[in-house]
This record gives C-alpha cells, sequence and structure tokens, in this order.
C-alpha cells in the first residue's frame, strides 16, 4: 500500500508525475497563449567596450496565475513536445516584429538595429516556416535585416530539410545566429554547411574568460575562428567589468549579460531608447599598451 501510486505522486517526483505535469503544463500553455499571459522581454546586445545599445534579444515569459513567472526552460521543452511550439513561436515572431517596428516609427535612428528571435529545430521543420517569416516582414512593415533568427547547432546539426529553410530564411536577408555556440552537438563543418552570419558564444566559455589562458582558449578560438570566417561574435552571459575588458581584449565586438542588463520589459527597453541607448555600465577601453 505504501508503494501504491499515492506514494509516487506525493512524495517522489518520478517519470509518471513528469509526464502528469507535463500534460498539465501543455494544456495550460494552450490557455496562456489565448488568454495573453506570455509576454516578451528584451535583452540588449551591446557594443564593446563602451556598453552601446546594438541590438535585442526577445525572451519569452509566461505569468501562470497560480505559480507565477515560469522560465521559458521549463516549459518551451513541453511546447516543442506537444507540438505547440509551432503556433506558440509564431506568436513570438509576430509580437517581436510588431514591437521592432513599433520602436522604429518612435525613435528611429535610436532603435535597435535589430530584434533577435529564438527559433526552435520544431519550427524549422515546418515547411511553411520561411514563408511564415516573410509573411510577417510584410505585415509588420519592417525590413528583413531588422530580423535575427537564433538557431541552436542542434536544432540544423545533420538535417537537411532544416538547413534548406534557414539558407531560405538567409535568402530574405535576415540575418542567422547559431545560439548557444559550443554547448551542442558541434561540429565546425556545420559552419560550412549551415548558413550562419552570427556566432553566439555561450556563456559557459564566457564565464572563464578572466581564468589562466587554458580555460580561457575557448572563447580566444572561437573569436578567432568568427573573423576568420567573416562571422559576427557575440559573448553571451556576460556578468562582470572584467569579463567584458576580457572579451573586448580577445577581439569580441558585441556581449549581452546582466553586466550590461537584464532582459527588459518593452516599457523599460523604451525608456533606454528615449534616454539614447547608452547603458549605465559603460566598460573603460583597456590601455592601448599591449
Ligand atoms: P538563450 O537564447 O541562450 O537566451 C539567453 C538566456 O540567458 C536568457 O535566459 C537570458 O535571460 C539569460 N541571460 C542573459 N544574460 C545572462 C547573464 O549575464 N547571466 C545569466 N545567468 N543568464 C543570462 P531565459 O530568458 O531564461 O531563456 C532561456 C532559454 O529559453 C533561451 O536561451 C532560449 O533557448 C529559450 N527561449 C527563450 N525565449 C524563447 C522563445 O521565444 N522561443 C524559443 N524557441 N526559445 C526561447
Ligand atoms: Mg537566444
Ligand atoms: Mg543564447
Ligand atoms: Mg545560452
Amino acid at each position: 500500500k505504501e508503494q501504491g501510486k499515492s506514494r509516487s505522486v506525493r512524495y517522489s517526483p518520478d517519470m509518471d508525475d513528469r509526464a502528469a505535469e507535463h500534460a498539465r503544463m501543455g494544456a495550460d500553455l494552450q490557455r496562456a497563449l489565448a488568454g495573453g499571459e506570455l509576454f516578451l522581454l528584451y535583452q540588449p546586445v551591446v557594443t564593446l567596450p563602451h556598453g552601446d545599445l546594438s541590438s535585442v534579444e526577445a525572451l519569452i515569459r509566461w505569468r501562470h496565475p497560480e505559480r507565477g513567472l515560469v522560465s521559458p526552460a521549463e516549459f518551451i521543452p513541453v511546447a516543442e513536445h506537444n507540438g505547440m511550439i509551432v503556433r506558440l513561436g509564431d506568436w513570438v515572431l509576430r509580437e517581436a516584429c510588431r514591437q521592432m517596428a513599433e520602436w522604429k516609427r518612435d525613435y528611429g535612428d535610436a532603435a535597435p538595429s535589430r530584434v533577435g528571435v529564438n527559433v526552435s529545430a520544431r519550427q524549422l521543420r515546418e515547411p511553411a516556416f520561411a514563408q511564415t517569416v516573410a509573411d510577417v516582414l510584410a505585415e509588420t512593415g519592417l525590413r528583413p535585416s531588422d530580423l535575427l533568427v537564433e538557431i541552436t547547432e542542434t536544432a540544423v546539426f545533420d538535417d537537411g530539410p532544416a538547413v534548406e529553410t534557414v539558407a531560405a530564411i538567409q535568402a530574405l536577408g535576415v540575418a542567422i545566429a547559431l545560439d548557444d555556440f559550443g554547448t551542442g552537438h558541434s561540429s565546425l563543418g556545420l559552419l560550412r554547411t549551415c548558413p550562419v552570419d552570427i556566432l553566439k558564444v555561450d556563456k559557459l566559455f564566457v564565464d572563464e574568460v578572466t581564468g589562466t589562458a587554458e580555460q580561457a582558449a575557448i572563447a580566444t578560438s572561437l573569436a578567432q575562428i568568427a573573423r576568420a570566417l567573416g562571422l559576427g561574435a557575440v559573448a553571451e552571459g556576460v556578468e562582470t567589468p572584467a569579463q567584458a575588458m576580457r572579451l573586448y581584449q580577445m577581439g569580441y565586438r558585441l556581449a549581452q549579460g546582466y553586466h550590461f542588463s537584464r532582459p527588459l520589459s518593452a516599457e523599460d527597453l523604451g525608456g533606454l531608447l528615449a534616454a539614447g541607448g547608452r547603458g549605465p555600465d559603460a566598460v573603460e577601453p583597456p590601455a592601448l599598451a599591449s
């Protein structure tokens, strides 16, 4: 009796519980999308060394009526699993582009250079996805260069159809970033087979840039690879001035992280744009001596 199902439900988070929890969350997500519980935050991507605003990345949030804020790390995998990511992803793309058009209208040249939207593997396997991107640009009046699509290595690794979709999106004039670079099924060959404009170097490697040369080696090499291939490089998850300084010395010219700004509401980002896009935490350029 002790080992009956009430035990597992109440005390031990095992597989069944997780499946039940996923099912519940999936149903909740349907309601969330219809009921306006989802919203986007925008995290600045800044130029080094001064920390001026360059672009923004749209990051989804869910304000659950009982559970409060739910992390995308929790619900995006559920939406990918039950297929809802396709509708949810369409909503993110539309909302981010609508907001970008509003900033361009209200702030002109002070608007972010582009808005980055995270796109999951499942979306890239929709045959119509590149057309959806073209439609949303047309509907919102954005130029293709106002948008950046962030994909992961895993999403395109060994997957012909996904790579073709990415190529079709790039052919529209939309920039492509490889997100969390170095943490997925990495293969440098991917940089030759998959159309890509920007490498987003994962926080994992950024965390180590102030350590020994050995610890910093991957971040150093990725900056060199990006430069050699003519790609942009963004350092993700920069949390300290010392990291920002080291990254600048390594050749990084773009960074994102709590040191510069947390993800902001559209309203707060508007405030930043009205103030001219200058971050409060500018990093002084390092001395010129090598
Ligand atoms: P990501 O695309 O790599 O986004 C960067 C994540 O790092 C964000 O977490 C951001 O808040 C966090 N971050 C930024 N700077 C720092 C820092 O200095 N320190 C730390 N510790 N974290 C930092 P978030 O918003 O929780 O999103 C997590 C992941 O969920 C994203 O990783 C992305 O893979 C996924 N995601 C978020 N929004 C969407 C979306 O609209 N669609 C899809 N498909 N995935 C999304
Ligand atoms: Mg991203
Ligand atoms: Mg990332
Ligand atoms: Mg990351």
